[in-house]
């Protein structure tokens, strides 16, 4: 059972703003009634709601160019209906916000103001790179709350587990040679950005510390809670995190437009209580979940509520055991089982 914890959540009107393309979509919805039930249901006594403000140059640069900020300056309204008003918040404003309250998160969860965060934040970040936006995603909010925990904070181990159904190219390569990162991701492949098969596992001192688990077939949720209560629980425990993000994507739910996967709305709760789990056993807790994609209106909507539940006590959601038949669900699980099982202890690879 998870015990009672404080957990922040951070959202804010600027968030709602951000539209995925030109016109609104049914995932933009949702979030805004998912900040309306946060306001004024019984939901908002649970958690505790900090303020925060846009991040600085200096925080942007910790994993960003100077030309590339300078990029993101310049592509302010090419997203936005014309009858908008761009003066409330430009896409700069907007991502900059959500990287500032992925930073206030990272202070209150390592100095132990709050237990754990999740951020109802846009724009994404998995896909940004160093240098280049990409994928709706113009600043890699957690890979820059990775850097900023290993420079304020001394923070050595950091575990980054990406389940959004895209892979995460900009947070691999960000700490692709490094093993002070630890990424893990589980992603539809092919799809795009294209990247993220099994034999990407890190170079130099990061060798082994990346781990994609391409899925080449829809998985449904007991694929999803296997992988993650035996392989990446696995390699968590080996690795021993002193702090965990979580890129947590609702586009793996089974009414997503753009991902082919079949997860349920419990299953986003099944990988929460997964991931608390896991946090309470290896790094005191600590743990961030980042809000990247998700383009359903019900996968984004009840996602959140699953993992909301989790958060607060209110439902368990502790998944049953998963026996050993990933092997037969995933097609390339033993390839990859054999190339992960060189660098970890891995009992099996059944
Ligand atoms: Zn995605």
């Amino acid at each position: 059972m998870i015990r009672s914890k404080t957990t922040a959540v951070y959202h804010h009107p600027w968030f709602l703003q951000f539209k995925i393309g030109a016109k609104s979509h049914p995932c933009d919805e949702a979030l805004s009634t998912l900040y309306g039930d946060l306001l004024n249901t019984d939901i908002a006594s649970r958690f505790i709601y900090p303020e925060f403000s846009m991040a600085t140059d200096d925080i942007l640069l910790l994993n960003h160019t100077h030309d590339h900020l300078d990029w993101v300056k310049e592509a302010t309204v090419i997203f936005y209906d014309e009858d908008q008003d761009s003066s409330i918040a430009s896409v700069e404003k907007i991502a900059r916000l959500a990287v500032g309250a992925t930073i206030d998160a990272i202070e209150k969860v390592m100095s132990g103001q709050v237990d754990r965060a999740f951020l109802l934040t846009r724009p994404g970040g998995h896909h940004a790179e160093a240098e280049s936006a990409m994928g709706y995603c113009y600043f890699n909010n957690v890979a820059i709350a990775a850097r900023y925990a290993q420079q304020q904070f001394g923070v050595k181990r950091i575990l980054i587990v990406d389940w959004d159904v895209h892979h995460g190219n900009g947070t691999q390569k960000s700490f692709y040679d490094t093993d002070q990162v630890l990424y893990f991701s589980t992603h539809e492949y092919p799809l795009y950005p294209a990247t993220g098969f099994y034999t990407e596992i890190g170079q130099d001192a990061g060798l082994g510390y990346n781990i994609n688990l391409p899925l080449t077939t829809a998985q449904g949720d007991s694929a999803f809670v296997g992988i993650y209560q035996q392989l990446l629980s696995n390699i968590a425990r080996q690795y021993k995190p002193e702090l965990i993000i979580v890129s947590a994507g609702f586009d793996i739910h089974q009414d997503d437009q753009l991902g082919h996967m079949k997860a349920s709305s419990a299953c986003f709760g099944a990988l929460t209580h997964i991931m608390l789990e896991l946090a309470e056993q290896l790094c005191d807790g600590k743990i961030l979940f980042c809000m990247e994609g998700g383009y359903s209106r019900k996968g984004v909507y009840e996602g959140v509520h699953a993992m909301l539940d989790v958060l607060s006590g209110q439902r368990s959601n502790k998944p049953d055991l998963v026996s050993d038949n990933l092997g037969k669900l995933i097609p390339e699980w033993h390839n990859a089982i054999k190339l992960f099982g060189k660098y970890w202890q891995l009992n099996g690879g059944s």
